[in-house]
């Protein structure tokens, strides 16, 4: 049984599962059932950039009937030495409250802050490690290099980003150090003993009530680390938990639960995903046919949003909160529903006919380019399908682009598969065509 929180996604007023606060049966086993609770609660598969959705749970090890001494513990880092510790003797299951990059230069006394801004780190004991260990940590944020929206309130859509220029497909529109980094899912440990009849007994750390209360201090604490300028950005985001009769989390767990963002801190085969809630980007309000795409930056520590096509001035700059799968208006709908706002974006004013449109596109997503007879032509007719339904932020546009280069690229003609190419700096993100190329 795990106190595990992974449905913590973005904007989620969604109840959580039946055995969210029930009581983790406390189990005494013979030693052939050594399956202990879950450690690892960060690991996650699948994890796309951008809106946090629920990750499948990780069975994992039986650490927490091997290891010996406490079975959970909080360390609250507050000191210089504290700053640079790595917290080799924790146990993976220890959390840090950290703020980082450090707020003490290596071996100083002396308070620095990183002029980038600095984020407060609730994080299991190793993803302070695998943070700090990146290579070039931390690196400086990039910058837009002018300006290119405001936050105002939007009649009917509360406040949101609007484009105080054109911004070129590709731009960087916004780049910011979160204000607070956290794990997307919590698992508590056990307590453990073996008895000397060699019968591993389990117990709880916490049970019931217990588990929302630890998880709503861990998160006070993260706050209680901010200055009153930061606190007061944090608890001006939106918090969709407030209402009476919701899950009853606390103002501040309410506030990052509605505002997370993906934060992937490891890929591979066992991916460590944290939620980021960023101060400016996550004011940006949805669409399914956005105008930006997110990444999460680990080496400098930042949340980034690009433009994906060219934004006019005085356009509202929008993000996705759900997944870009081609779903019908109803499906979109129904995931859009616990942030309590009907979306009006393109595709959604026009079901019967974007419908359609999707449904068609999702038949073309499995491999079928050797079937057609003209794979250009048909390349070129899908960009231009996906760009009238504004769906540049979407995979499978980048993959035409990628296509219609190569096919460009092998006949020779450079100055055309150019036109089609990604980014240089964006290839990561894929954010669409090259500004100035196209
Ligand atoms: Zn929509």
């Amino acid at each position: 049984m795990s106190s595990d929180i992974s449905w913590m996604k973005k904007g989620l007023r969604k109840r959580p599962p039946a055995d969210w606060f029930s009581d983790p049966k406390s189990t005494t086993s013979d030693s052939s059932k050594t399956t202990g609770q879950v450690l690892t609660g960060q690991q996650k598969s699948g994890v796309d950039e951008g809106r946090l959705k629920p990750s499948e749970q990780v069975k994992d090890s039986e650490d927490d009937i091997l290891n010996d001494g406490p079975a959970y513990q909080v360390r609250n880092e507050v000191t210089a030495v504290d700053a640079w510790n790595m917290h080799k003797d924790c146990k993976p299951s220890d959390f840090v409250l950290t703020t980082l990059p450090p707020i003490y230069p290596k071996g100083s006394n002396v308070l620095t802050i990183d002029p980038d801004g600095i984020t407060e780190c609730l994080i299991y004991a190793p993803t302070k490690a695998l943070l700090m260990n990146t290579p070039g940590f931390p690196q400086r944020i990039r910058r837009p290099s002018v300006p290119s929206y405001e936050i105002r309130e939007i009649p009917g859509r509360g406040n949101g980003a609007i484009a105080l220029r054109d911004i070129e497909a590709g731009e960087l529109i916004i780049a910011e150090r979160p204000l607070i980094i956290s794990p997307i899912s919590i698992s508590f440990p056990h307590h453990t003993s073996r008895l000397p009849n060699g019968v591993v007994s389990f117990a709880p750390v916490f049970k019931g009530k217990e588990v929302q209360n630890e998880i709503h201090r861990l998160f006070d604490l993260l706050i209680d680390r901010m200055d009153n300028s930061r606190k007061s950005d944090f608890m001006d985001l939106t918090n969709s938990h407030k209402e009476s009769g919701d899950d009853g989390s606390s103002p501040v767990y309410g506030r990052s639960r509605t505002n997370g963002f993906a934060a992937t801190i490891n890929g591979g085969s066992k991916p460590i995903v944290c939620s980021a809630v960023g101060k400016e980007i996550c004011r940006v309000n949805h669409s399914c046919c956005p105008s930006t795409a997110y990444h999460f930056e680990k080496a400098s520590l930042s949340m980034e949003l690009r433009a994906v096509r060219k934004i006019p001035k005085g356009e509202e700059i929008t993000i996705t909160y759900i997944e870009k799968d081609f779903a019908s208006t109803d499906k979109r709908q129904a995931s859009l529903q616990s942030y309590g706002f009907t979306c009006t974006c393109i595709i959604c004013i026009n079901p019967s006919e974007s419908d359609a449109v999707c449904t068609f596109i999702r038949s073309q997503l499995v491999p079928h380019a050797a079937n057609v007879t003209d794979p250009l032509e048909v390349a070129l007719e899908h960009i231009e399908l996906l760009e009238k339904w504004q769906m540049e932020s979407y995979q499978i546009y980048q993959t035409y682009l990628m296509r219609v280069s190569d096919i460009y690229h092998q006949r020779g003609d450079m100055k055309t598969a150019r036109k089609f190419m990604f980014s240089p700096r964006g290839s990561d993100l894929r954010t669409g065509r090259v500004s100035g190329l196209v």
